[in-house]
């Protein structure tokens, strides 16, 4: 286990920082891969570009505990306090490159935003996607344009809704969205459709409208509310909103560099902890298969979280190491590097309350406790939820 050697700030130095864990997207997923590395005692680098789905959020949904008039970004706004009062350093930036540069058994990466190095661990991929957008006009995301199914389908019960596109998909979530109106058209705006002979016959027998004209242009009400399409054939139809379906360009760059497997819908193939084909890397939230809400990034953020500690924590040794090292001294222990520490017993959530410390544990042999990790045979036989 290293210790980090660098301060939070970073003006584009080539100094290069050492973490034990470095998380790449800040959105949900990442977020609560942070907050549980950083709680579990690890140094914790979170790297953001900023924007992300969760970003684009005018109302939260789904999420129990936070209220619908929290916006994406109040949400994570407050997500990134957290996770820095836990001891985690949030960098503002894009990062570029990732590589993994040791030559044995023990991972270890550098990530690279182009001027900055860091060393690490660990690596967890929270990259996230960006949705496929059709051209204008186009009302605001939120106010009429919608791209989460599962968040916003209960806005538009017994409302007018519009679904556009071309694709399977957009035919199935026509189809679905009559479990919440009766008032669904389905838009392909001049494009030929590409959905299949079966999903045209299952269309033709549900009351869905296709409407093949292209959008000529648009009304909104004056809070800004999508209103009405105008179509090239002079006709005007009124929608309350509705969901583009154009596909999800995954951000799978750094996953590619790393040699981590992908499937065949371009996302970053994981097992149930977040782990990838790679040894030491982890894939959370949209970038990796399932239900894209917060509340499953969430989960997976988590589980990863907790996954990369049992990968990464000092104790209890193995009999095998015992009889290789001896037994755990008194001042081997506790293994929590010193930054971690001193944030931790600072933390007004301190059962001790919170009090100074230096940053040396007082008895602890350093080079002990940061030279072990544990080994694979501890963590197979684990199957306590700690
Ligand atoms: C308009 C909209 C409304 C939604 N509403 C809801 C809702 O109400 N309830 C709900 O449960 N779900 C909702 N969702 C879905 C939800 O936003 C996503 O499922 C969730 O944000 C996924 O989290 P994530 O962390 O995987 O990805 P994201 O939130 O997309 O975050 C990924 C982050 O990674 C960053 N990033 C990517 N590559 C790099 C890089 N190389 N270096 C640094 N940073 C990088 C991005 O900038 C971004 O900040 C909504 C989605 C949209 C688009």
């Amino acid at each position: 286990m290293s210790n980090r050697t660098g301060s939070a700030e970073h003006t584009g130095d080539l100094v290069a920082d050492t973490y034990d864990v470095a998380v790449v997207g800040g959105g949900p997923a990442g977020l609560s891969t942070a907050l549980y590395a950083a709680r579990l005692g690890n140094d914790v680098a979170m790297f953001d570009r900023g924007g992300g789905r969760a970003a684009m959020m005018m109302d939260t949904h789904n999420v129990i505990g936070v209220t619908e008039d929290v916006s994406g970004n109040e949400f994570l706004s407050t997500a990134h306090e957290q996770i820095q009062h836990y001891g985690a350093d949030l960098h503002r930036a894009y990062i570029t490159d990732a590589a993994r540069i040791d030559d044995g058994d023990d991972p270890e990466f550098v990530v690279s935003t182009g001027e900055d190095e860091y060393r690490t661990d660990r690596v967890v991929l929270a990259t996230g996607f960006s949705d496929g957008r059709p051209d204008p006009p186009l009302p605001r995301t939120g106010r009429g344009l919608h791209w989460c199914l599962h968040c916003d389908a209960y806005m538009f019960v017994d409302e007018s809704v519009f679904v556009m596109g071309t694709g399977e998909s957009a035919a199935h979530v026509a189809m679905i969205l009559l479990n919440f109106t009766d008032d669904v058209d389905l838009l392909t705006r001049g494009d030929e459709p590409e959905w299949s002979d079966d999903t045209a016959k299952q269309l033709e027998a549900h009351p869905v409208t296709v409407i093949h004209d292209e959008l000529a242009g648009m009304k909104k009400r004056d809070d800004g509310w999508l209103e009405a399409f105008e179509f090239e054939d002079g006709t005007t139809r009124e929608y309350r909103g509705g969901f583009p379906m154009y596909g999800s360009n995954y951000n799978t760059g750094l996953a590619e560099q790393l040699n981590c497997e992908l499937n065949d819908n371009e996302q970053i193939d994981v097992d149930d902890h977040g782990r990838t084909s790679e040894d030491g890397v982890f894939a959370v939230g949209d970038v990796t298969p399932g239900h894209n809400q917060i509340p499953v990034a969430m989960g997976q953020g988590a589980k990863a979280g907790i996954a990369l500690h049992m990968d990464l924590r000092q104790f209890p040794r193995s009999l095998d190491e015992i009889d290789e090292t001896g037994a755990v001294s008194d001042t081997a222990v506790p293994a929590i590097a010193p930054d971690q520490l001193e944030t931790a017993v600072a933390h007004e959530g301190h059962a001790g309350g919170p009090r100074d410390t230096g940053t040396a544990i007082e008895g602890q042999d350093p080079t002990t406790a940061d030279d072990w990790t544990a080994t694979d045979e501890y963590q197979a036989g684990t199957d306590v939820c700690f």
